[in-house]
């Protein structure tokens, strides 16, 4: 038997053990009820037939009454002893004769004879003579025999009356009944644990046909547990065990199929989960996080180890905002501000329920979405809406008042020309402003098409520099108020670029505007020109106050003045370096500044530049 320690259970507890154990005690104990009645019935039986064997015929009797009757006591005796060693019955150990008067007349042992002519002793015998009713009964001697004792009266028929004349005394030795008896038990009990023996090993033979298959198919069922899908179990027989086998084969088929369908799926969703740009986090009914993709963790900036398993309020920094209970009536979205000193980072989170059809909640689910953009460009709009309301208003109202105080009229004609010129240059200051803001509408909306054409760009350059100069030799009308310089320090190389020559035009104009309109009179502006690395750059350095560092990075934005009430004066619109911008990224190029507060600034231009000169295709021109 196999004596292997299983998992779960003890080996007492197997069938291997316990079906041997019940058929065994079911057989002993059918033995036992069977073999009591059995030997009970042969014992009864056994003592009737042996009782009916010691019953002395009715000729002894009869012969013994006539004796008896007879006068002559000796002779009488002699006939009786004579009836008595004629008695050829060896179940008998002992027959005695005694007469009504209590005298012994005969014995069949010769030991006893002297007892005959003697008065009884025995009381029985005494009794049966004086009540003429048999007795029967069992005794035991010294050795411990059992002795069964029948005394019979013995009846002369006188008369109509029977007269008790006599009394037979047999005494008969048991013990063969009993032995007998005793050696069919001992028969009986050897076959019944022979039997019972049979049974055991018919049993474990049975217990081992219903268990090898079990045992196999259970092992089968663990390895398939642990989700190793080798191997199938053997059907031994064409009975419900082997259609369970085949069952269980079916199932482990099944069952593989359906944890590859789980894994392909979860792999899926891992796969969405983690290329997704939205963060997801999931968490139990407790509010605790069991899943973080890498997008979360990122926004987060907190690792998968430290965040599963803590409260989602904790993670996303909203406990102040709210509660689980509050997440699970309420799922509404939720603007969480990540932003650092020196990134911004605006997550929208939006929660929805992991729910059973009955209602029965599982968790709930925290999809976080990059919003930063989306709220820059709010940001933007809006204030884009309050500098553009601001910036026309601003002059508006000095236009209105100018024209309130001419309405009322003017008395002086020097006053009066010098508001209409005011009110004048507010309206053109105006209207450039809207044309400089259709500018960069159209310029947001793709709608400008760039008009590109090959130039010499050290020949526009100084084009445009020479306008600058003409305009101080110009007249006194059209002269600046400031006087300025401007040098030139260009690379004697012919640079060949791709560009629009009208909105370059504009692009350098407003530079050399600005140079000049934020530089002390008599200032020196040095315009440079070289190539580098596949590039062109441009650079137009003034010595004017120069912008603080801070605000280096603005002045490309809409509407940006270092000093709004200097720069409105000077006419300024704020949007200027924006446009140039927009149209030096059409170019694909690059517009920055430089300054040192108080000495100067400088912007930069970079272009792209193909140099054609060094190629075979520039000869084929
Ligand atoms: P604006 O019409 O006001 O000149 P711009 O967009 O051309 O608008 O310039 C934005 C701001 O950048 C200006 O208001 C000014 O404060 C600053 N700025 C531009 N150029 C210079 C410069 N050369 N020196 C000092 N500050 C400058």
């Amino acid at each position: 038997m196999n004596k292997k320690k299983h998992r779960g259970f003890k080996f007492w507890q197997s069938i291997h053990f316990k079906f041997p154990l019940v058929f065994a005690l079911l057989l002993l104990v059918t033995f036992q009820i069977v073999g009591a009645i059995f030997v009970q019935n042969l014992r009864t039986e056994n003592i009737k037939s042996f009782k009916q064997r010691v019953e002395l015929s009715t000729y002894v009797d009869n012969s013994l009454i006539a004796s008896l009757q007879k006068t002559d006591t000796e002779a009488a005796n002699k006939s009786i002893i004579r009836l008595l060693e004629n008695v050829n019955n060896e179940n008998i150990t002992q027959i005695q004769v005694v007469d009504s008067k209590g005298t012994i007349r005969g014995d069949s042992n010769v030991n006893n004879r002297s007892l005959v002519g003697q008065k009884t002793t025995n009381g029985d015998v005494k009794q049966v003579i004086y009540k003429g009713r048999s007795l029967t009964k069992t005794t035991y001697n010294r050795e411990g025999n059992r002795y069964y004792i029948s005394i019979t009266p013995l009846f002369s028929a006188s008369g109509n009356t029977n007269t008790v004349i006599g009394a037979v005394y047999v005494r008969a030795n048991m013990e063969p009944v009993y032995n007998s008896t005793n050696s069919v038990v001992l028969i009986f009990a050897t076959a019944s644990l022979i039997a019972t023996g049979i049974g055991m090993a018919l049993a474990v033979m049975i217990a081992r046909a219903i268990t090898t298959p079990i045992e196999e198919m259970r092992r089968q069922t663990q390895k398939v547990a642990r989700g190793d899908y080798s191997g199938h179990v053997r059907v031994y027989s064409e009975d419900e065990l082997g259609d369970f086998a085949r069952n269980i084969n079916d199932l482990a088929v099944r069952v593989e199929d359906s944890q590859e369908t789980i894994d392909s799926e979860r792999r899926r969703l891992n796969m969405v989960l983690t290329h997704m740009s939205d963060g997801v986090l999931g968490t139990d009914r407790r509010g605790n996080i069991t899943l973080i993709n890498e997008m979360a963790q990122e926004a987060l900036n907190l690792s998968e180890e430290e965040a599963l398993n803590k409260s989602i309020l904790d993670i996303l920094d909203i406990r102040k905002k709210t509660t689980i209970r509050d997440l699970i009536e309420d799922q509404s979205d939720m603007l969480l501000d990540f932003s650092t000193p020196e990134r911004e980072q605006i997550w929208n989170a939006s929660f929805s329920l992991i729910q059973k059809e009955t209602g029965f909640i599982y968790g709930i689910v925290c999809v976080l979405h990059d919003v930063t953009e989306q709220q820059r460009i709010d940001r933007e709009r809006r204030e884009f809406v309050s500098n553009v309301s601001h910036e026309l208003r601003t002059p508006l109202t000095s236009v209105r008042s100018y024209i309130e105080a001419l309405s009322e009229g003017i008395d002086d004609a020097q006053t009066e020309a010098h508001f209409f010129n005011v009110a004048q240059k507010e309206t053109d200051r105006m209207i450039r402003m809207i044309n400089d803001l259709l500018n960069l509408s159209r310029m947001d909306s793709g709608r400008v098409k760039l008009n590109l054409e090959l130039v010499n760009l050290n020949e526009l350059f100084n084009y445009i520099l020479n306008r600058f100069d003409m305009i101080l030799d110009g007249n006194d009308e059209q002269k600046p108020q400031k006087n300025y310089t401007i040098k030139r320090e260009f690379t004697a190389k012919d640079l060949w670029v791709e560009l629009d020559t009208d909105r370059f035009i504009q692009v350098i104009d407003n530079i050399m505007n600005n140079a000049i309109k934020y530089s002390p009179d008599g200032g020196v502006i040095t315009c440079r020109m070289l190539e580098s690395n596949n590039q062109v750059i441009l650079s137009i350095s003034d010595q004017g106050l120069g912008i603080p560092r801070k605000d280096l990075n603005h002045v490309f934005d809409r509407f940006f003045r270092v000093d709004k009430a200097r720069s409105r004066a000077q006419g300024g619109t704020g949007l200027g370096l924006a446009i140039s911008k927009e149209v030096i990224e059409m170019h694909q190029g690059k517009i920055w500044a430089d300054s040192i507060e108080g000495k100067g600034s400088t912007f930069y231009i970079s272009l792209p530049y193909q140099d054609y000169s060094q190629g075979d295709e520039w000869d084929e021109f």
